[in-house]
Order: structure tokens, then sequence, then C-alpha cells
């Protein structure tokens, strides 16, 4: 299981859900209970400087953004 954040594409909600893998397409937003959420990839901003300014992070929608641009 890990901890992984998500952003609903409905309504603009952002939320974490500790889901299995094998659960990942089940998941709902919690606020609208739309299915239509996407993955928000925290880890691309942690994990190299190639990231920077790259993928769903630019937008500084996770929570560990920070101290990456
Ligand atoms: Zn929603």
């Amino acid at each position: 299981m890990a901890l992984i954040d998500f952003r609903c594409d409905n309504c603009g909600e952002k939320f974490e859900e500790i889901v299995k893998l094998s659960n990942r397409e089940s998941i709902k937003c919690p606020k609208c209970g739309s299915n239509e959420v996407k993955q928000v990839f925290e880890g691309r901003c942690n994990t190299g400087g190639s990231a920077k300014g790259g993928g769903s992070c630019s937008s500084g929608s996770c929570g560990g953004c920070s101290g990456c641009h």
C-alpha cells in the first residue's frame, strides 16, 4: 500500500488516499464522488532535477513541490 495524491478532474479537489496498487482504478473523489480522478506524481518532484518544471508538478499541485521550483 502507498499514500498517493490524487486530483479530481470533475471538481478539482485534491486528496490523499492510502491505496493498494490493485485498487487504484476504484478511487473516488471524497467531495463529489466522481471517479474522474488523476494521480499526482509527487515522487517525480523529489527524486531528481529532471522533473523541474515538468510533469504534473509544474502546477504546484503536489505537497512535495516547494523545494524544487
Ligand atoms: Zn471531485
